[in-house]
C-alpha cells in the first residue's frame, strides 16, 4: 500500500516538470542498466518512477548465508529482494516506485526453458493485454513525457525482459502524455573500453571476459548518451544494495556468474519512438 505520506512526497518532489517512467523486469535491472540515469534526473529535480514487473523470485543467490531463501528452498527471495530494491531506490534517490499490477502480482519466469515459466503467476504466462493495461494505468497516473524499457531482445534475451519490452511498447501509445520511448542498451565501444581498463587494472576479483561475451549494441545504433559520471557513485551504492544478486568490485560488478562488467561513465539508449532532435545527450532534450 502506498501511504498518503508517500503520495504527498511524490507530489512535492520532482517539481521541474520533467517526468520519466522506467519499466524493468526484476529488482536489480534498474540499477544495472539505468542506475546512473535515474540518479541524475532525480538529482536534477525531475520526477523519476521505476516500475518493476516481478519480484525476481527465481534469481540466483550469491551470499551462501542467504541461499536457503531461494525458490528451491524457502522461496522467500522475492520478499527479500523487494527490500534490496527499496534500498537501491534510496541510494538512487528516485521519486516513486510501482510494482506492475501490485507487489507480487507477477512472478519471475526464470531463464528461458526453465519450469518456472509454467507457474500460474509467471510474468511471461500472463495476459499481455492485461499487463499492458496495468502499465497504462501507471502511465496515466504519473503522466511521463519519457518512458524507458529494453529493446526487443530484452537486452540479453531473458523472457521477462522481452515481456517488459512488449507491454511497454503496447502501453506507451495508449498514454497521452508520452512523447518519447527509449530502449536501454550497452554501447559496444563503452563496454570494450571498460573491459580494457579492467584488464589493465590487474586482478579485479572477477573474471574479465572477452569483448564479445557481454551483449552490446553497435554504437551506430545508439541515439542517446547520458553522462552519469557525477552520479556513478550512487549507481555503485544501488548495485551494492542488491547483495543477493550483485558483487561490487573496483570500477566493476559481477552477477552470480562471476563475470566482471564495467560501469561506464555514460548510459546508452536507442530512441524507439518520438522526436530525435535534442535527444543526443538528454532523454528530455528538445521536448516542450
Ligand atoms: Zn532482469
Amino acid at each position: 500500500m502506498i501511504s498518503d505520506d508517500e503520495r504527498g512526497t511524490d507530489r512535492q518532489r520532482g517539481t521541474d516538470g520533467r517526468r520519466v517512467v522506467l519499466v524493468h523486469a526484476h529488482p536489480d535491472d534498474e540499477s544495472i542498466t539505468t542506475g546512473g540515469t535515474i540518479a541524475r534526473y532525480a538529482a536534477e529535480g525531475a520526477h523519476v518512477t521505476v516500475v518493476t514487473c516481478t519480484l525476481g523470485e527465481e534469481g540466483e543467490i550469491i551470499p551462501p548465508a542467504l541461499s536457503e531463501l531461494g525458490a528451491w528452498a524457502g522461496d522467500q527471495l522475492g520478499g527479500y529482494r523487494s527490500a534490496e530494491l527499496a534500498a537501491a531506490g534510496r541510494a538512487l534517490g528516485w521519486t516513486a516506485h510501482r510494482y506492475l499490477g501490485g507487489m507480487g502480482r507477477w512472478r519471475d519466469s526464470g531463464m528461458a526453458g526453465t519450469p518456472s515459466a509454467e507457474h500460474p503467476r509467471a510474468f511471461v504466462g500472463g495476459d499481455l493485454d492485461q499487463q499492458a493495461e496495468q502499465l497504462t494505468a501507471i502511465l496515466d497516473e504519473l503522466r511521463p513525457q519519457v518512458v524507458v524499457t529494453y529493446d526487443s531482445h530484452g537486452g540479453y534475451g531473458h523472457p521477462d525482459h522481452i515481456r517488459a519490452h512488449e507491454i511497454t511498447m503496447a502501453a506507451a501509445p495508449r498514454a497521452a502524455s508520452v512523447q518519447r520511448v527509449f530502449h536501454t542498451v550497452s554501447s559496444r565501444r563503452a563496454v570494450t573500453d571498460g573491459l580494457a581498463a579492467l584488464r589493465a587494472a590487474g586482478d579485479v576479483g572477477f573474471r574479465v571476459p572477452a569483448d564479445d561475451e557481454l551483449p552490446t549494441t553497435p554504437d551506430e545504433a545508439v541515439t542517446t548518451v547520458v553522462d552519469i559520471r557525477a552520479h556513478r557513485w550512487r549507481k555503485f551504492a544501488a548495485l551494492a544494495a542488491h547483495e543477493t544478486q550483485v558483487d561490487v568490485g573496483p570500477d566493476c560488478f559481477a552477477l552470480s556468474n562471476g563475470i566482471a562488467q564495467p560501469v561506464p561513465g555514460a548510459e546508452h539508449f536507442v530512441l524507439a519512438h518520438g522526436p530525435a532532435e535534442g535527444a543526443e545527450t538528454d532523454l528530455f532534450g528538445g521536448l516542450r
